[in-house]
C-alpha cells in the first residue's frame, strides 16, 4: 500500500500532479501507478468479481497488504509472515510484485515474461581510512584520500564469480532458449567449452550481467576539508546486490583480504546484510500455474525464470509458504520501468485491466474445483 514519495523539487517535471492519479492518454498517471498500487487494485478487483458471484473456493486465498514496503517491511509484511507461521499457515505460494514482462527482453530481443524466483540481497561495505593528519607540504607516503581510493578500488575489482551457474539464470537462458539465437542455444548448451563467450556477451548489458554474480557499487565518498590539509580519516560506501551464490560472510571476508596490506584501512557493513533469498522452484506445480496463466494473459508470451535485481516484502514470506514468486503481468517498456521510484510513473489501461483479468485467473485456476 505504500509508495516512495514524489520529491518536492522533481514535482515541476511531473505531467500531471503525481497524487491525483489522473486517467490520461490510456494510462493511470502517479506515485505507485506500477509500485504497487497498480497490483494492489487489480488484486481487490478479482476478489470481488469472484466473491461477487458466490461461489466458494477448494482453497483458502489470503491478501496480505504491507504498509511499509518501500522502507523493509519490519512493520507490515514481517509481522504478518509471523502471524501465518504462528497458525501453523503454510501457502502453497506466496505471489508479490518484483518482476514482469519486458519488451525487448535484453537476451532475446523481443517481449519477455520474466518470473522471478529469488531476491538478491543487500548489504553495504563502510570502508574507513584514517591517515595522519596535518600540513599537505609534506605528506607521508599514503594519505587517508589515496588510502581509501586503493581500498576502493581493490574491493570494487575483487575477483566476484559471474557465472549462468548457481542461480536462476541458466534455467531462464533454457526457457528462452526457443526465443533466443542459434548460436547463443549453442553456448548456452555448452556453456563448458561457449561459457567465456556467452558471459562476454551477458557482461555488456547490466541487466545481463547482474543475473550472473554479486554486483559491486561504490556510491559514496567522504573526506576531507581543505586542498592544503591531510584529512584524518576518509569514509567510503560501496554498495552490494548479493546473488544467491554468494553470502555477505564470504563477500566481507574477500574485501578485508583484498585489502589487509592496506595500514589504516578498515571495512566493515554500515547496517546488517540482507542475504540473497533462497531460489523458488522453477519446475513446482505452483510455478506451472504461473506460467500457464501468464501465457493466457500475455498472448502466449514466452515465460522464464528469473532474479529479482531489487527487493520486496516477498522475501519475508518465505518461512509461510513453499515457494515464493515475484511478477506482475505488465508488459514494460524500459521507459516504462524508469517511473518506478521516478518521474512521471504510469500504468496502461491495457496492462491494469490484464491484471486484474490475470488475478482472476490464477485464483480461479488455483483455488477453484
Ligand atoms: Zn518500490
Amino acid at each position: 500500500m505504500d509508495v516512495v514519495p514524489a520529491a518536492a523539487d522533481t514535482l515541476e517535471n511531473w505531467n500531471t500532479s503525481p497524487f491525483q492519479a489522473v486517467i490520461r492518454d490510456g494510462y493511470i498517471q502517479g506515485r505507485g501507478a506500477i509500485d504497487d498500487k497498480g497490483s494492489l487494485v487489480a488484486l481487490m478487483e478479482a476478489v470481488e468479481f469472484l466473491a461477487a458471484q458466490g461461489r466458494q473456493p477448494a482453497r483458502t486465498i489470503i491478501l496480505a497488504f504491507g504498509h511499509d514496503e518501500e522502507i523493509g517491511g519490519d512493520q507490515g509484511a514481517v509481522l504478518m509472515s509471523q502471524a501465518l507461521v504462528q497458525r501453523g499457515q503454510r501457502a502453497w505460494f506466496v505471489l508479490d510484485e518484483g518482476s514482469a514482462a519486458i519488451d525487448p527482453h535484453p537476451l532475446t530481443g523481443a517481449p519477455a515474461a520474466i518470473i522471478a524466483v529469488a531476491e538478491r540481497g543487500f548489504a553495504t561495505l563502510r570502508v574507513r581510512a584514517v591517515g595522519q593528519p596535518g600540513h599537505s607540504s609534506t605528506p607521508p607516503h599514503e594519505t587517508a584520500v589515496s588510502l581509501a581510493a586503493a581500498a576502493v578500488d581493490r574491493i570494487h575489482s575483487m575477483p566476484i564469480t559471474r557465472s549462468l551457474e548457481g542461480g536462476p539464470a541458466i534455467d531462464m537462458m533454457r526457457a528462452l532458449a526457443p526465443e533466443i539465437s542459434f548460436t547463443t542455444r549453442m553456448a548456452v548448451a555448452n556453456e563448458w567449452l561457449f561459457g567465456p563467450l556467452l558471459r562476454g556477451r551477458m557482461e555488456g548489458d547490466p541487466v545481463s550481467r547482474a543475473l550472473m554474480g554479486t554486483s559491486v557499487a561504490p556510491t559514496m565518498i567522504n573526506g576531507g576539508v581543505r586542498p592544503n590539509v591531510l584529512p584524518a580519516e576518509v569514509e567510503a560506501m560501496i554498495n552490494f546486490r548479493l546473488h544467491p551464490r554468494d553470502t555477505s560472510a564470504e563477500i566481507l571476508a574477500r574485501a578485508q583480504a583484498a585489502v589487509a596490506d592496506l595500514e589504516g584501512v578498515t571495512v566493515e557493513w554500515a547496517e546488517p546484510p540482507r542475504e540473497a533469498t533462497s531460489v523458488s522452484s522453477a519446475t513446482s506445480s505452483s510455478y506451472a500455474l504461473i506460467a500457464a496463466v501468464t501465457g493466457a494473459a500475455l498472448d502466449g508470451l514466452p515465460a522464464a525464470p528469473g532474479l529479482m535485481l531489487a527487493g520486496a516484502d516477498a522475501r519475508h514470506y518465505q518461512p509461510a509458504a513453499e515457494n515464493v514468486y515475484r511478477f506482475q503481468p505488465m508488459l514494460f517498456t524500459t521507459a516504462d520501468l524508469e517511473g518506478i521510484h521516478g518521474l512521471n510513473e504510469r500504468l496502461s489501461l491495457n496492462n491494469f485491466e490484464r491484471t486484474i483479468r490475470f488475478y482472476i485467473g490464477l485464483i480461479e485456476a488455483g483455488a477453484f474445483p
